[in-house]
């Protein structure tokens, strides 16, 4: 018996990075995923790559519409959602007298809109079934103190945060647990724009930056998707009924440095 045997779990942002590593973490725990992305060519080549237990549903978190398709179509593929992942974002910096309007808004919109209305979308469906859910958010460090170059992210994840505490508060009662990880710092693609704003910002080789933030962690390293996967899988099962609202740091111990 797998920990997620006959669970159905939909994951935004899920085309790479650590969204991917969930979706290949829960399929091995026995789950079936919804690789939920905006970019649904490479939706479809991560689904391809996992196999029958994984299906590809093009979905713009922005988009209302888009949201309660994908919702839908899961649901029309695997019947059921038990387990919603809201992984789906975008990082952005500027120095605080840069920052733009339109960047705010577009951050805004995807991160934390996002999270509500997709959080929204599935919890309907969740009561409606009557049988519960895990609901899973991406915070970050960045959502517990702000940084000078990063006051819009940090914003966007703060308020992910506030919002699991609001939307578990409130839908505990229906036997939904909202919790949120917040990873340190991650090795991946997103992370090469963040060191590429950096090198630019602080005139900085390409891959300095990146390696002074790996350096600076007391682990020793920067986390990897895999380093999250753990906590992810444990939020999702019944281990976690009793953890409501709660946002768990998984970072190598950057948040106490
Ligand atoms: P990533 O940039 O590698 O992947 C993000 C995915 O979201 C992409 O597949 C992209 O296509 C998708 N996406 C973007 N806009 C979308 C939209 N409107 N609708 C649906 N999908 C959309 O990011 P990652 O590094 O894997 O991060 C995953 C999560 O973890 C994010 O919430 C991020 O903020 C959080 N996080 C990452 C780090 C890190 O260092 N990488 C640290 C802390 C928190």
């Amino acid at each position: 018996m797998k920990r997620l045997d006959g669970k159905t779990a939909l994951i935004t942002g899920s085309a790479r990075g650590i969204g991917l590593a969930f979706a290949n973490a829960f399929v091995r725990e026995g789950a079936r995923v919804a690789i939920a992305d905006i970019d649904i060519i490479r939706a479809r080549a991560a689904a391809t790559e996992i196999g029958a237990a994984a299906h590809a549903v093009e979905l713009d978190v922005t988009d209302q519409a888009s949201i309660d398709a994908g919702v839908a179509e899961t649901i029309a593929q695997f019947g059921q959602i038990d387990i919603l992942i809201n992984n789906a974002a975008i990082f952005t910096a500027a120095p605080i007298v840069e920052i733009d309007r339109a960047d705010f808004d577009r951050v805004m919109s995807i991160n934390v809109a996002g999270t509500l209305f997709t959080l929204q979308a599935v919890a309907k469906h969740m009561i409606e079934r009557g049988r519960g859910g895990k609901i899973i958010n991406m915070a970050s460090q960045a959502g517990r103190r702000g940084e000078p170059l990063v006051g819009v992210y940090c914003a966007s994840k703060a308020a992910v945060i506030s919002l699991t505490q609001s939307a578990g508060l409130n839908l505990i009662e229906h036997g939904i647990n909202v919790n949120a990880i917040a990873p340190g710092v991650v090795d991946g693609e997103h992370w090469d724009g963040v060191d590429a704003f950096f090198a630019k910002h602080e005139n900085k080789p390409l891959g300095q930056k990146k390696r002074e933030v790996g350096e600076a962690v007391p682990f020793g390293r920067m986390g990897t998707a895999d380093d999250l996967t753990g906590m992810a899988i444990f939020l999702a099962t019944d281990e976690a009924n009793y953890i409501v609202a709660q946002t768990y740091n998984v970072d190598g111990g950057n948040w106490m440095s």
